[in-house]
């Protein structure tokens, strides 16, 4: 079914791949990095052993595995750098539903930083720091500055204690510098390392606007961005979801002042296909 699927779709050309995929997905090794992803939570570390704050999380081994696998298919960016028609976001969700019958937690941060590419592309000038890096399928784990690194990965953070269903309840809070941000985000899926809290619907004079924030600056210093906790959820338990404290966190507008709604709205409506692709078991 979903072979036939895949071809009257237009991408009748990735169905090789695809069962290689699905061969792989259904191999007992695979199967041990997922169990084993979901036996061991990420843990949060917030200080190193000098007692400097670094805001890290460590994931076990198949976690990294899990990632490295979704990333090399191009599960998080590939259709973007591909040729209009020719099914290259048809063989993505199909590729994306195979890896989420396997594991789905890791699916968190590939969906995001798939959805986060056309959000971006509202700025050019943004699109043309990060686009390539979120594309890349190479997978970089570590806190460094994202011009240094061979592949990136986005995440989102909208959710505040006063609102996670009404977005508009976000308490706009006027940036004391330029770019400078401060607040709180009650819950960021996975930190990645050098996230995009992207769009982050902070607000200016004009309201809720959305930011491109990394965790690493331009200069390698670290972004006011502070991981709180880890969520301790009921399911999706190799994925972390963090808490986050923004202090004086620095961050470039994306899209335009007051509008940051519609921006993410576009992030958010790709992340929600991806539940729908998801969710069939
Ligand atoms: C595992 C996990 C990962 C997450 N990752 C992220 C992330 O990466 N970034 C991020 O920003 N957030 C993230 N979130 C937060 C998530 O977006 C919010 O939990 C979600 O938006 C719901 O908001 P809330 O929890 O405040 O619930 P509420 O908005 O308070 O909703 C509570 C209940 O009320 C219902 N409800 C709300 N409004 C209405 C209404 N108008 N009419 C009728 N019913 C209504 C809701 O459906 C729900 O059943 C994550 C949450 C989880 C559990």
């Amino acid at each position: 079914m979903l072979a036939d699927a895949i071809g009257r779709e237009g991408a009748e050309a990735a169905l090789p791949a695809l069962r290689q995929l699905g061969t792989l997905v259904g191999s007992a090794e695979a199967r041990e990095h997922a169990r084993l992803a979901n036996e061991h939570s990420p843990v949060l570390r917030t200080h190193d052993r000098y007692g400097h704050r670094v805001d890290e999380v460590e994931f076990h081994p198949s976690w990294h595995w899990l990632m490295r696998t979704s990333v090399g298919w191009g599960l998080h960016g590939t259709p973007w750098v591909g040729e209009p028609g020719q099914g290259a976001h048809v063989a993505r969700a199909a590729g994306f539903y195979l890896m989420g019958q396997l594991e789905s937690g890791h699916c968190c941060p590939i969906s995001m930083t798939y959805a986060a590419v056309p959000a971006l592309r509202r700025d050019p000038g943004l699109a043309n720091v990060y686009e390539s890096g979120l594309v890349s399928t190479t997978y970089a784990f570590g806190l460094a500055e994202p011009a240094t690194k061979p592949g990136l990965l986005a995440g989102m953070s909208m959710t505040e204690k006063q609102g996670g269903s009404d977005v508009r309840a976000a308490r706009p809070r006027p940036p004391r510098g330029p770019t400078a941000r401060t607040g709180w985000s009650g819950t960021s899926g996975s930190p990645r390392p050098d996230e995009r809290s992207l769009p982050d619907a902070r607000a200016g004079a004009g309201g809720l606007t959305c930011f491109v924030l990394p965790r690493v600056l331009p200069d390698g210093t670290r972004n006011g961005i502070r991981l709180e906790r880890l969520k301790d959820k009921l399911g999706n338990r190799s994925n972390a979801s963090a808490e986050i404290e923004y202090t004086g966190a620095t961050g470039w507008r994306l899209g335009d002042e007051g509008r940051g709604v519609a921006t993410i709205i576009e992030m958010v409506s790709m992340t929600r296909l991806d539940c729908v692709i998801g969710s069939p078991r």
